[in-house]
């Protein structure tokens, strides 16, 4: 969530720098803002909205033009407003100190309190200006350096912060510093670039090094030194940005959702390029190897993660108990710490996140860590702190999701967690003709995957015809249940139209009230054990005069009967059926949400990877 980009270099900052936001953009923001070093003077400029107001401002300011070091923000307000006034950077009350943050001071009420005490002033309701003004008095009161003040001040601070900060008094100079918020410095020739994402650094270099929790950087035009905020040097490793830029651009789509949803095929064949061994009739997941033993012997397995992540969730219960036999429990993260989760010994955690910086899955990560678990986790972002934080995992390889809404990334999700319950599946109880007919299937999945997205002009005109209706219901049952609320979950969050996902006889114990004239009721029927008991449930709807659209089977024609409309996926057995039924449903919601004139890769108050609470 929000960005941070610095810079320290030969060129001028100002423009890179507002680059650097640009490609941050999709991250979801609120307001944004820069800061550029003059000759023994900060020059700041923010304001509310797009990346596009301040490039203007910025644009008309000849006092951002010439410096070479700076820093900048965009926001996404937790203390305060979105407005320009708590717009990052902020500065101390001297105006000799700016500072960026991504994150959440929690204890800023009681340092604001021992600052007013030593008379220091604020102008904002944000966390951060709490911060700053902490450094600006550590720096007045005998710190020698501004890396000394910032580590005196985060010895100070509960909560999470990725900061970067500048200062009037050592022009040359950039300290950057996290904890539970991403930070990556990026090290060219002559340059150095910090970031949030690594979106913002590659266009200037693919050499990275990724700071962990409690370390800081400080970087000169000479070189840079890295160290816990207790002074305590580390050595890092400079390693390499596998993605390239025109990954991250749009590729030709009017949208990165319509891009992203497009590439699955594509993203399928990826993750399982390497890991499906249709020679021995085996899975090979490099990232579990040193773990897979161990993983055999799961008593229990807990899956926590949030949002449409929590859907692919729900869809590996299914699998995890179906194919490998072992119990599965799946958490909201969000829910999970503030019990007091009862982790038995062999239970095995599995965290879930897009992005590896989700920080309600994060914690929820750590607690079950602390309490003993093993901990997997199935990220796409390689180095993510979730990544780095579990025992072992698999990542996604599905490149880069810019789009807010999550399409690819949920299907590489159910991917990873497919090869997991196979592998595990085969080595505690399942047949080798089994296996094999599963490996097969599962092959065959990127070009039935395409063959759906060619449908997608038809289910443009579908979305098209009821894109008007407020309230849509959407049904499915075992493995397509969870399909059902992910459907559900992409039309609201992109197009604003009211829809709720269920389990399709759960409709009968209250939703059936909601039934209307015309109301959009979209099934997930795919040809499964359950087949007919929905056909019952789809009478259902007809009988109240819903509209009913069907995900089915193709050569089911008897669905026909039933249905205002069908959209046809390919066989397959029915533990892959969500990587196929989920597809039409992307494209249904992106197809309703571009009708409404819906922004579809920036909706209105959302926020790409939630690393806030
Ligand atoms: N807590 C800070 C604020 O409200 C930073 C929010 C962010 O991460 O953008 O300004």
């Amino acid at each position: 969530m929000c960005g941070i980009v610095g810079y320290i270099g030969q060129k001028k900052a100002a423009g890179l720098l507002i680059e650097g936001l640009k490609r941050l953009e999709y991250r979801g923001y609120d307001s944004a803002g820069l800061c550029v070093c003059g000759e023994g003077t900060l020059h700041v400029q923010k304001s509310p909205g797009r990346v596009a107001a301040i490039e203007e401002m910025a644009g008309a300011d000849a006092s951002l033009q010439a410096g070479t070091v700076g820093i900048a923000h965009t926001r996404w307000a937790t203390h305060g407003a979105p407005n320009q006034v708590n717009a990052h950077p902020h500065c101390d009350d001297g105006g000799r100190i700016a500072l960026v943050h991504n994150g959440i001071i929690d204890n800023y009420a009681t340092l604001k309190q021992f600052l007013l005490g030593k008379g220091h002033t604020f102008t904002s309701e944000t966390d951060t200006e709490v911060l700053v003004n902490l450094i600006g008095e550590f720096y007045e009161d005998g710190c020698q350096t501004l890396e000394e003040a910032v580590q005196r001040a985060l010895r100070e601070v509960n909560g999470t912060y990725g900061i970067a900060v500048v200062s009037a008094d050592e022009p040359d100079k950039l300290v950057a510093a996290r904890k539970g918020s991403p930070l990556i410095i990026g090290v060219g020739d002559d340059e150095y670039v910090v970031a949030s994402d690594a979106a913002a650094i590659l266009e200037h270099t693919a050499n990275v090094i990724y700071l962990n929790d409690n370390e800081m950087v400080v970087v000169g035009r000479d070189g840079m030194r890295t160290m816990t905020i207790d002074n305590v040097p580390v050595t890092k490793e400079v390693q390499q940005i596998e993605w390239s830029l025109e990954e991250i651009a749009k590729g030709g789509y009017p949208h990165f959702m319509l891009k992203e949803i497009m590439e699955q095929g594509e993203v399928a064949r990826q993750s399982l390029r390497g890991r499906l061994d249709l020679r021995d009739k085996r899975v090979l997941l490099g990232g579990l190897r040193e773990v897979a033993r161990h993983l055999v012997r799961t008593r229990k397995l807990i899956v926590s993660a949030c949002g449409t992540a929590w859907h692919a969730g729900l869809v590996g219960e299914f699998l995890f108990e179906d194919l490998a036999h072992i119990p599965t429990e799946v958490e909201y993260a969000s829910e999970f710490r503030y019990r007091n989760p009862i982790i038995e010994e062999r239970t095995v955690f599995v965290a879930i996140s897009q992005s590896g910086e989700t920080a309600d899955t994060l914690a929820a990560l750590r607690e079950a860590e602390e309490k003993g678990a093993t901990a997997l986790g199935i990220v796409n972002v390689v180095g993510s702190t979730i990544a780095r934080e579990t025992d072992a995992g698999v990542y996604l390889h599905a490149g880069p999701e810019i789009g807010v809404a999550s399409t690819k990334a949920f299907t590489g999700q159910v991917i990873a967690e497919t090869l997991i319950a196979l592998m595990l599946g085969r080595r505690r109880f399942m047949s080798q003709p089994a296996m094999t007919g599963y490996l097969e299937a599962l092959s065959e999945i990127p070009d039935k995957i395409e063959r759906i997205l060619e449908q997608s002009d038809d289910i443009r005109q579908i979305a098209e015809a009821h894109c008007e209706r407020e309230n849509w219901l959407f049904l499915g049952r075992g493995y397509n249940y969870p399909i059902a609320l992910e459907g559900a979950l992409k039309l609201k969050e992109i197009s604003y139209i009211h829809a709720e996902g269920l389990p399709a006889a759960e409709m009968k114990h209250g939703p059936i009230a909601l039934i209307n004239d015309g109301m959009p009721v979209v099934f997930v029927a795919p040809r499964c054990g359950t087949y007919d008991k929905i056909t019952g449930n789809i009478e259902e709807i007809r009988a109240r005069k819903g509209k009913v659209i069907v995900v089915a089977t193709e050569g089911d024609e008897e669905i026909r009967r039933y249905s205002d409309h069908v959209i046809y996926v390919p066989d397959c057995p029915v533990p892959l059926s969500p990587l196929l039924t989920v597809v039409p449903l992307q494209l249904m919601a992106y197809h309703a949400a571009v009708a409404r004139g819906c922004n579809v890769d920036k909706p209105r108050n959302l926020a790409k990877s939630v690393t806030v609470e």
